[in-house]
């Protein structure tokens, strides 16, 4: 009777549950979730939150009482200290411990921290979870300038929502350009236009030689020996995440920069699954070393544990997605374009060769789609997902020009 116990509380630990029962898997359910709300998206806490535009009940995943009916204990904002595999038990911080019968990982990422500056440094803000996107609201409300170091899609979509509010922002990137992680050149090229015609000063190929605190007016400065010196009176991090791997490596459960998983999102303990943004799977298309924070990722490993766990088929690999929200544009990316050999640009405004605005980049391997991203183009993702997803052969010269079939 000791039943599934799934650790962490948000996007890939809600679709378990519920993929579980929708499975018709009738044991004991539990949650154990170190944050106080229910699962929640995180998604909105960068855009709609900042804006005051989402609240905590519009951005829940699930009611309390789906999770009553459903028959899943939630204990939330407590944590879980340790894991004893032998026993098959799990230790809270709280002293209680809870024996299961198949335990599932998901942990999700913490934010990596900017080294030297202390995490609780006045006005220093990162973002990952409900309790800090209220903070950096509120530390919004009163700030005239903001900086922000990374330029990935947070750091983006932070700046973004900072302007509609009508804050001043720079920000600091070392690569030299934005979102380096998540989209190709031509993509970036077009969001970094976005964000200049909306006033955001871009210090791309930046070299942060110091920042500065000065702890009686909380207020930063920021040295670079690329960008001269500038004063700021709030700093955000978004230098990427971390996967919580720290309970399966106490545990003796292997892990790279995630917890190692199989296709079915087992790990190295038979008894024991991971999934969502703590696991590092070996992919049935991409292979070993896949390590993606995306909403669809985790919904995606949950529905593939939950079959494990109950016997049932593996779900057929997805097309991995993402997507991102800028001053009401929004950029989709459908696959990963690891190898391409052609890269193919459609837009909607006609300008040979340069994406200038709304439209699509493709990138082929062997005549098929490995990937496609899109601003404001919502068509050609669909379309570009569903040739992804079959293999469909294309002709990269049609595929510039003619019309897409849905
Ligand atoms: P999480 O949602 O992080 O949940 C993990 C939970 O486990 C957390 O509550 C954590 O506190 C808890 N936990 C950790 N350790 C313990 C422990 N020992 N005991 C108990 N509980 C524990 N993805 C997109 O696809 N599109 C977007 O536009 C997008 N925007 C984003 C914007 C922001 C600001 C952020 C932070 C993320 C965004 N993401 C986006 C990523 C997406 O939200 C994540 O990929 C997704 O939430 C991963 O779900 P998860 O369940 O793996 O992890």
């Amino acid at each position: 009777n000791r039943g599934v116990v799934v650790l962490g509380g948000g996007q890939a630990a809600c679709q378990l549950v519920a993929s579980l029962r929708q499975m018709k898997y009738d044991g004991t359910l539990t949650m154990i979730g170190d944050e106080h709300a229910l699962p929640y998206q995180r998604p909105p806490l960068s855009k709609g939150f900042l804006k005051g535009e989402a609240d905590i009940a519009s951005i829940s995943l699930r009611t309390a009482e789906f999770y009553q009916k459903i028959g899943c204990e939630m204990r939330m904002g407590v944590r879980a200290v340790s894991i004893n595999r032998e026993s098959q038990i799990v230790e809270l911080e709280n002293g209680d411990s809870l024996g299961y019968e198949c335990l599932v990982l998901a942990t999700g990422a913490r934010p990596k921290t900017y080294p030297g500056l202390p995490i609780e440094t006045k006005n220093l803000h990162y973002l990952r979870t409900l309790a800090h996107a209220g903070q950096l609201s509120e530390s919004l409300s009163k700030a005239k300038k903001l900086a922000i170091i990374g330029a990935g899609y947070v750091g983006m979509e932070v700046a973004a929502s900072a302007r509609q509010l009508g804050v001043e922002v720079s920000i600091f990137e070392t690569a030299p350009r934005v979102m380096l992680r998540s989209v190709g050149p031509q993509l970036a090229s077009i969001i970094q236009d976005i964000h200049t015609r909306h006033g955001v000063r871009l210090n791309l190929s930046a070299e942060i030689k110091e920042i500065k605190h000065d702890a009686l007016k909380g207020s930063f400065t920021i040295v670079t020996g690329t960008h001269g010196t500038d004063d700021f009176d709030l700093l955000v991090i978004g230098i990427g995440a971390q996967a919580n791997t720290e309970l399966a490596v106490g545990a003796g459960i292997g892990c790279g920069y995630g917890i190692l998983v199989d296709a079915s999102c087992r790990t190295s303990d038979p008894a024991v699954f991971a999934i969502g943004d703590c696991s590092e799977q070996n992919h049935p298309i991409y292979g070993p070393g896949f390590r993606l924070e995306s909403v669809q990722n985790a919904v995606d490993q949950a529905k593939c544990a939950a079959a494990a766990i109950v016997g049932g088929p593996q779900p057929p690999p997805s097309v991995p997605w993402f997507w991102s929200d800028q001053y009401g544009h929004r950029v989709q990316v459908a696959g990963l374009p690891r190898h391409h050999d052609v890269c193919v640009i459609r837009e909607q405004t006609a300008n040979e060769g340069a994406l200038t605005n709304a439209g699509s980049v493709w990138y082929l391997k062997d005549r098929k789609v490995v990937s496609v991203e899109t601003l404001d183009a919502p068509k050609d993702f669909m379309v570009g997902r569903s040739y992804i997803k079959n293999n469909t052969e294309v002709d990269a010269e049609r595929l510039a020009k003619e019309e897409l079939l849905a």
